[in-house]
């Protein structure tokens, strides 16, 4: 049952994005995806989880403009280099040339820091714990797709902090790295957690700690990042305060993001050759019931629906009562990925009982009338754990070790996933082990017992993670 979804991930993937009715691809700008409504409320359903996980955390929803003015965005040298490439202008006001060039935020530092630097005056006034989820904008030049490669990223939730210590950013990076392991736990999406290398980190940033999943096609995608920025923006953008010797000192930030590639990794991960597979948390949709009619039954069928939709009113519930048969109604929602079906028909109500079919397992089975409420929580549960469960030990069979050189190259051409190799430290030697293994450096992770470099044969501090990433 997954064969295509396995061995021909591309088609899959564009096939279900349209089918599913997640995004329409047909907008006539490369890059741009237009939200159907039923993905746009899974979308909402996700943002909900983020937003009650960050709020749980005393971080404060607020909401910065679109646009950054040139001089702003130019300030810190390594961070403008780093997406100088990628940024769209707006240079004209109608027909004037604008004094000032405005750039669609590709993320929103330049636009927020400077306001940090009004808003913060001494230590009392930290931590300060702010979140946005809006648009960017990248220029893209790679091949683009839906939800993992935008040019206009619509669903950009970024977590800007400052402190008044090193140690307390020290500190929000580890609460940042809790949330988002809490949120992708209960999205199902396994992870793997490492730090990006210095050559390679957040434009600006001390370092970045980026969480990385494997996709069916066992290539690595790059799902949340967490940085660490020291005082390099508080220096550019002047944030200052007064600490408690009365001195005035540069604040401490970190930033933290996830974009649509989460809603693709859960889309993806959870997937089947019917279609798509949702987790109940995030379903717009838990449960449809589809009354199945015979001659003289109908009034009693719609009736029994009725009754029980009102019954599981805590639950998201859907009556399918199109005029189309009972077949295609389960074709349909199974593309959808709607976790649990249940079917009366008069046979059902005659022994007081209902038919439910899972999703996941796509099994049917008949339970009694009578605590049907009950029993269908219990199994919209089970669907989760089922689901994370699954995901989570597919993703580890795909995660690997490789004593050498060769045998990583040769895990990451025929198997793909995660490798991990030992490394001395040396930048050089990461670059090489990069082009000889054709990967990606995905990450470092510290380990103790230390073997030795597969490239140099030095003394192995940490190990590389490599993947072929999207
Ligand atoms: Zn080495």
């Amino acid at each position: 049952m997954r064969e295509k979804w396995k061995n021909n991930f591309s088609e899959w993937y564009n096939e279900i994005i349209e089918k599913a009715e997640i995004l329409d691809i047909r907008y006539p700008v490369k890059g741009l995806y237009v939200w159907f409504p039923y993905g746009f409320k899974i979308r909402k359903h996700v943002l909900n989880l983020i937003r009650n996980i960050l709020e749980e955390k005393n971080h404060k929803e607020a909401l910065f403009p679109l646009l950054i003015p040139e001089q702003e965005f130019s300030k810190e040298a390594k961070h403008i280099k780093g997406f100088e490439d990628e940024v769209y202008w707006v240079t004209h006001g109608g027909l004037e040339p604008l004094n000032v060039k405005l750039a669609l935020r590709p993320t929103s530092e330049t636009a927020i820091y400077p306001m940090f630097a009004v808003w913060i005056r001494s230590h009392s006034d930290m931590p300060l714990k702010v979140y946005q989820i809006v648009n960017t904008f990248r220029y893209e030049t790679k091949h683009t797709r839906p939800l993992i490669r935008l040019r206009e990223i619509t669903t950009f939730k970024e977590a800007h902090t400052a402190h008044a210590s090193y140690e307390d950013a020290e500190r929000q990076v580890t609460e940042a790295t809790e949330m988002y392991k809490k949120f992708f736990d209960a999205l199902g999406v396994p992870y793997s957690i490492s730090r990006r290398p210095d050559w390679d980190k957040f434009p600006g940033a001390e370092y970045t700690t980026a969480f990385d999943t494997i996709f069916p096609d066992s290539r690595t995608l790059q799902i949340a990042t967490v940085h660490n920025l020291g005082q390099n923006f508080a220096k550019t953008f002047n944030v200052q305060f007064e600490n408690r010797k009365g001195e005035q000192e540069y604040v401490y930030q970190t930033c933290y993001g996830i974009s649509d590639r989460v809603i693709a990794s859960l889309l993806v991960i959870h997937g089947d050759d019917r279609g798509l597979c949702l987790m109940p948390e995030v379903a717009p949709i838990q449960i449809v019931i589809v009354p199945i009619w015979f001659k003289d039954s109908e009034r009693d069928v719609d009736r029994e629906a009725e009754k029980l939709k009102k019954e599981l009113k805590d639950l998201r519930v859907h009556i399918d009562d199109r005029d189309v048969r009972p077949g295609s109604k389960y074709y349909d929602w199974e593309i959808k990925g709607v976790p649990l079906r249940i079917e009366i028909g008069p046979k059902d109500i005659e022994q007081e009982k209902i038919t439910v079919v899972r999703r996941d397992t796509c099994k049917k089975q008949q339970i009694s009338r009578g605590n049907a409420a009950r029993k269908v929580a219990e199994i919209l549960s089970s669907i989760s754990e089922d689901l994370r469960k699954r995901a989570w030990g597919e993703f580890n069979e795909h995660v690997y070790f490789a004593e050498s050189l060769g045998e990583a190259k040769k895990i990451i051409s025929e198997k793909g996933g995660i490798v991990k190799v030992w490394w001395c430290g040396e930048e050089a030697c990461a670059k090489e082990i990069e082009n000889e293994a054709t990967a990606d450096i995905l990450g470092i992770v510290n380990e103790s017992s230390g073997g030795k470099c597969v490239r140099c044969e030095k003394k192995a501090r940490s190990m590389l993670q490599l993947g072929k990433a999207y």
